[in-house]
């Protein structure tokens, strides 16, 4: 339903009042009970288009605002990735056995204490170095302290202490 020139998706359901919501993309959405007319529910987004409008406005500001997307020039990624394993092998006196690298949906990196391998996600590569490297840092701390307990994030902190910044980068 077109409103005051806006795209309005209308769902009917069994409920009492409307509601309204924009969506990520900007699309607005309102359920409304089965029996309110076209016209009531024109009204009623009509008498919200201010905070519509606002919230459109928002959500393109965020969308503004998001981090620079980072795609490495081909094998660049790796390179730089590599580089920060061999700098922080030698800051923190671990060594890495292998680094290996693949696409991963829910972690940005893995440690395997045991057999010292480390694997990078690639899709960090959208990110600024400064993620790939306190990546790097997290995984070789493993080496230092398996779990996520206080005295890893003090290791951490020691040699990174900007280290919340990057990593508030990555969930951005
Ligand atoms: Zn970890």
């Amino acid at each position: 339903m077109l409103i005051s020139g806006i795209e309005v998706e209308v769902a009917r359901k069994p409920i009492k009042n409307m509601y309204l919501r924009v969506r990520a993309d900007g699309s607005v959405w309102v359920s409304v009970p089965k029996r309110r007319s076209d016209a009531e529910v024109a009204a009623f987004v009509k008498s919200r288009l201010g905070w519509i409008n606002a919230r459109r406005a928002a959500l393109s500001e965020a969308v503004a605002k998001k981090p620079p997307q980072y795609i490495y020039a081909d094998g660049e990624f790796k390179r730089l990735a590599l580089e920060f394993v061999k700098l922080w092998e030698l800051r923190m006196g671990v060594s890495v056995e292998r680094v290996t690298f693949r696409e991963m949906k829910t972690r940005w990196g893995s440690c395997t204490p045991k057999t010292r391998r480390i694997r990078l996600n690639t899709n960090l590569e959208r990110y600024p170095p400064e993620c790939l490297e306190y990546i790097v840092l997290h995984e070789l701390a493993h080496l230092l302290e398996t779990r996520h307990n206080a005295r890893f994030y003090a290791i951490i902190a020691q040699f990174m202490p900007d280290w919340k910044a990057r990593k508030a980068m990555l969930t951005a």
